[in-house]
């Protein structure tokens, strides 16, 4: 579905960073994939490629056969806003905003009517198993509620695929099982997961492991 053939990524400002180097990867639709390293060692560079947050250097990036490189920043983010879906460390979930307008302002500039819009979130919030937090504050929701509020959020409008940095970064031990149990359901349910973690119990979940080193990537 996803493929990097020999994709680099090097940051220009002052003296070059090889952030990503001759990478090549295929992306199965199912597939649950973990990606660690050090810090600083390229994970989000290689996170942000794949979502198309950021475009190659070098190298080619296919998206079910067609080449990204020759497609213009609408149909990027077409492509990104229909196909993907992404999860981060921190919440970024607007206080004020229950849990279920939250998951509806994600969905915004999308295609959907305010009904749909309702709909999608709900349904949404309750695969995530908080039927009974739809109208609560963010700031009154637990790490993990609110890591699952932002993860329903990313997937109410059924991407494709969904890439997460870091999801469990703020979290202790027990909400991190509660986000790995939502995230073991949306792989099972067909959901294409693609990870970046410092935490190996996150990581042994992934049937894929990526390892980065200075850039290179390896499959472990
Ligand atoms: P992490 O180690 O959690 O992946 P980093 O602190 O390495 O996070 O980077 C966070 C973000 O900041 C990255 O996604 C990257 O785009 C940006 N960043 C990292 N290093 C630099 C830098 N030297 N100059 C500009 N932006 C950077
Ligand atoms: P990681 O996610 O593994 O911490 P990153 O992908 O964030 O690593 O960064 C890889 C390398 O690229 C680091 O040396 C970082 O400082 C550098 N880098 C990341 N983003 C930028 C940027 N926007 N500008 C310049 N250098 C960057």
């Amino acid at each position: 579905m996803l493929v990097l053939r020999d994709v680099s990524r090097t940051y220009q400002d002052g003296q070059p960073v090889h952030a990503l180097r001759a990478t090549n990867l295929r992306v199965e639709q199912g597939d649950y994939i973990s990606i660690t390293g050090p810090s600083g060692s390229g994970k989000s560079t290689l996170l942000n490629l794949v979502g198309l947050l950021d475009v190659p250097t070098a190298g080619s990036y296919l998206i079910g056969g067609m080449e990204t490189a020759d497609c213009g920043p609408a149909t990027l983010g077409a492509i990104r806003g229909q196909l993907f879906g992404f999860v981060f460390q921190a919440f970024h979930l607007l206080p004020g905003r229950t849990a279920v307008e939250n998951v509806e302002l994600g969905m915004l500039y999308g295609p959907h009517t305010r009904r749909q819009r309702r709909s999608m979130a709900t349904e949404a919030l309750e695969r995530m198993g908080l039927s009974h937090r739809m109208h609560a504050d963010p700031r009154q929701l637990s790490g993990g509620e609110k890591q699952r509020v932002a993860i329903a959020r990313a997937v109410a409008a059924r991407p494709r695929v969904l890439f997460c940095d870091e999801p469990t970064g703020n979290l202790d031990t027990t909400n991190t099982a509660a986000v790995l149990a939502v995230l073991r359901q949306l792989n099972q349910d067909g959901l294409t997961l693609i990870v970046v973690t410092h935490d190996s119990q996150v990581a042994s979940e992934a049937r894929r492991r990526l390892r980065v080193t200075d850039g290179v990537v390896d499959e472990t």
